[in-house]
């Protein structure tokens, strides 16, 4: 599919963002030039998944499109249950509904802002236990998505019975989509079980991470993605994936799970909230895209073009002198906005401005992964930062080429050269949970 994209003049950009509080997610999509929000259900579909969708069944119970998507993430994930959902947090929600309670703490290297919502929305903690080497963006290490076993351990003798199960984000997409090593999964893994906590991998991007594990993990050169991505699953209880990522589709998503029993528990929540056991809320030509996209993601060529584009569009953005979080991930290059924005106080969120300035001066949309997404204030009102300033460009799946991301280099590039006319932001309206998608602003 393509699509004709179009440059809106400064002048009208300008207005646009007035009028959208300056929040990007308020912005419509039409006066975007370059999307670089999310790779969340933005990819474009195959030959194969669009002949596929034609076949949709669409009988409400044990439809035929069902069964193809079960037995496609079976395969994945090796999980005998499967329950289908609309999108990933429908999942989280599902789950910690269930788990989630005042006194409840749940590790993870790091949560994803949906996730941590879910749980803190019914009442529990959500904790990050990621590396040191994960939070300091210049920092090179090959997995800085590992949970500090240290910390995990401290944890667990400390709380284990308040402690249902651990996660653990592959690719670590709110630590700048860096992966988790299959050492580390496993030696988490076997910590959690010593002291009876579940271990659940929060599996979006479980390809993206199978792919790295077989470029930088010794013992893995010569495995197959499948293989890894056997051997990830093979040490968890349980996995929630929002499907919009590697399921290389638009919408879907699912609960996978080992024992009969929490499935049979939360298959009713499933009933209840999303649609029965079979489709959740997919329709059956979903369930069929799904199922193809379950199968291409694991193809060797597709993972090297996709992370290798991150790689060099993260290449071009250092040419123009832009500071980026180092390595570039799998699915998106992180901008470093306190060192790139560094005349900005961290309370007036620096990484949102320079989500505005990339809007704009070039009318590309990215994403803040700041303090305005994760700062909180302290019992005596002081701001507390998020550990890093980010802004994310995703790049969707199978959409851009290079000279697209060539362009947002440049215009990057271009705005760290003037950074000083930039200034920071007042938030004038906020809700009570994922602030940032409702937000808005006034520029200071
Ligand atoms: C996207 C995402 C989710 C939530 O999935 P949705 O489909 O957006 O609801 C959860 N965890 C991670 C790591 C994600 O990237």
């Amino acid at each position: 599919m393509v699509e004709k994209i179009s440059l809106k003049s400064l002048e009208e950009r300008e207005e646009l963002l007035r009028k959208a509080g300056y929040n990007l997610f308020l912005i419509p999509a039409e006066a975007v030039f370059i999307d670089l929000l999310t790779d969340s259900g933005t990819g474009a579909m195959s030959d194969e998944q669009w002949s596929a969708l034609m076949k949709g069944d669409e009988s409400y119970a044990n439809a035929r499109s069902w069964f193809k998507f079960y037995e496609a993430v079976k395969e994945i994930t090796g999980m005998e249950y499967v329950l289908p959902t609309h999108q990933g947090r429908a999942a989280e929600n599902i789950l910690f509904s269930e788990i989630s309670r005042p006194g409840v703490i749940i590790p993870s290297n790091n949560h994803f802002d949906t996730t941590r919502a879910n749980i803190e929305y019914f009442g529990g903690e959500a904790v990050d236990l990621v590396i040191e080497e994960g939070k300091d963006p210049k920092k090179i290490h090959p997995f800085k998505g590992n949970i500090d076993l240290n910390k995990l351990e401290d944890l667990l003798k400390k709380n284990s019975p308040n402690i249902p199960l651990c996660m653990c984000t592959i690719t670590n997409n709110t630590g700048g989509g860096q992966p988790v090593s299959l050492e580390n999964i496993r030696s988490a893994s076997q910590l959690c079980h010593k002291y009876g906590v579940k271990f659940f991998l929060d599996a979006c991007r479980f390809a993206e991470n199978a792919y790295f594990i077989k470029k930088r993990e010794k013992g893995y050169e010569k495995k197959e993605i499948a293989e890894i991505v056997k051997e990830m699953f093979s040490y968890a209880d349980g996995a929630t994936m929002s499907a919009k990522k590697d399921g290389l589709a638009n919408i879907g998503g699912f609960l996978a799970l080992r024992d009969e029993k929490t499935y049979q528990q939360l298959g009713n929540a499933l009933i209840l909230k999303e649609g029965f056991l079979t489709y959740g809320g997919l329709s059956g030509r979903d369930l069929e895209a799904l199922a193809v996209g379950f199968k291409e993601v694991l193809d060797e060529n597709y993972l090297e073009t996709r992370v290798g584009q991150i790689e060099y569009f993260g290449e071009m953005l250092k040419e123009n002198g832009v500071p980026i979080l180092e390595p570039t991930g799998g699915h998106a290059v992180y901008l470093d906005a306190l060192e790139a924005f560094s005349h900005i106080k961290r309370e007036e969120f620096p990484a949102q401005s320079l989500t505005v300035a990339l809007y704009k001066e070039g009318g590309i949309r990215g994403v803040e992964i700041g303090s305005l997404m994760f700062g909180k204030k302290d019992p005596d009102g002081n701001f507390v930062p998020s550990p890093m300033e980010l802004v994310r460009l995703a790049v969707p799946r199978r959409v851009y080429t290079e000279s697209h991301l060539r362009y947002v280099a440049e215009v990057a590039g271009s705005i760290i050269k003037q950074r000083e006319k930039h200034r920071g932001f007042k938030i004038v309206y906020e809700p009570p949970f994922l602030r940032h998608f409702t937000v808005r602003l006034m520029a200071l």
